[in-house]
């Protein structure tokens, strides 16, 4: 290749390092100001009861309406949050902005739900801020402790096991659940795990797919399951998308469900017609013959 050649492919890269630079920064721009300009939005997906299919809660998913980029995934902007240092902002954010619709629900007569909030490693490493953050966001709201849990992954909790268990007792101590996201993903030893305070594993939506093939089996969701009770948490099965799922995990002796095939995570004014519905439906006398 000639020397024009080379020169020229060197311009095309650095342009394209310079536009990726450009883009990164004003992503990072945007973000900064997202929360004072009130663009993100908690959307909620419904957890079901694995018994009588009825909403026990919710999990607080947050997405970012950007004014030109449109609705922004938590798993493109979470990341840049941590990276810029302004996750535990975010965290805050979400949290305080949950507590107060959850608190709204029970006011409104919609029951005691519980709300899970998902936890960044970042927030969970810095306990000191985060058991501050979550102290006040109970007090300004008025939310009952015991309708809150957090949603943290095994590699934010073994990142520094120790540290975890103490801040996750403490959160615990309050009244506030502990749930184990996407679990079977991460490599926690069975060991800590035995040791840590926690309430709930969520199995990770990766060991559900395949249950949909004829010879598809439930042997993971069998065996966290059995461990699970051993340890004395229940289990929350994630993604769940057809009723072959549905069926096969029903019968594994699970506690509650989350999954496209009840609800995709919804805008709060949805997530509050559903509930109604199933107030009205509690409240409607059932005619037997
Ligand atoms: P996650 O906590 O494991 O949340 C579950 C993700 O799976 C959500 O994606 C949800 O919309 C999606 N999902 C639920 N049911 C189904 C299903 O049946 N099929 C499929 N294909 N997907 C399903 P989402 O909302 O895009 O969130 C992605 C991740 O971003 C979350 O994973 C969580 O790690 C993170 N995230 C979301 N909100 C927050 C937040 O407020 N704080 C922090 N730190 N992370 C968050
Ligand atoms: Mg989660
Ligand atoms: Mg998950
Ligand atoms: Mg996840």
């Amino acid at each position: 290749c000639s020397k024009a050649e080379g020169r020229n492919r060197y311009h095309f890269f650095e342009t394209r390092l310079q536009l990726e630079v450009q883009e990164r920064k004003a992503l990072e721009r945007d973000l900064s100001r997202a929360i004072a300009n009130d663009e993100f939005e908690l959307f909620y997906q419904p957890i079901i009861d694995v018994i009588d299919h009825k909403i026990i809660g919710m999990e607080a998913l947050v997405r970012w309406f950007h004014p030109s980029r449109g609705m922004v995934s938590p798993v493109d902007f979470i990341p840049v949050a941590e990276r810029m240092g302004i996750i535990a902002e975010v965290g805050k954010w979400v949290l305080n902005n949950a507590c107060i619709q959850t608190r709204k629900w029970r006011e409104a007569g919609l029951g005691k739900l519980l709300i899970s909030v998902n936890l960044s490693p970042l927030e969970l490493a810095r306990h000191e801020d985060l058991i501050e953050s979550v102290g006040n966001a109970l007090e300004r709201t008025g939310l009952d402790p015991h309708q809150l849990q957090f949603e943290v992954t095994e590699g934010a909790m073994m990142a520094n096991p120790r540290e975890a268990a103490i801040t996750l007792g403490m959160l615990r101590n309050q009244g506030i659940r502990i749930a184990i996201d996407d679990f079977g993903t991460g490599y926690s030893s069975l060991a800590y795990l035995k040791r840590f305070p926690v309430d709930k594993l969520k199995i990770d939506r990766s060991f559900i797919v395949d249950m949909d093939e004829e010879d598809g089996n439930s042997a993971i969701v069998r065996a966290v399951v059995f461990m699970a009770r051993s340890f004395g948490m229940s289990v929350n099965v994630e993604g769940i998308e057809t009723e072959t799922q549905l069926d096969r995990i029903s019968a594994e002796g699970v506690d509650e469900l989350q999954g496209f095939y009840f609800s995709k995570p919804l805008p709060a004014p949805e997530m509050e017609a559903l509930l109604n519905v199933q107030l009205q439906a509690e409240l409607t006398p059932r005619i037997t013959h």
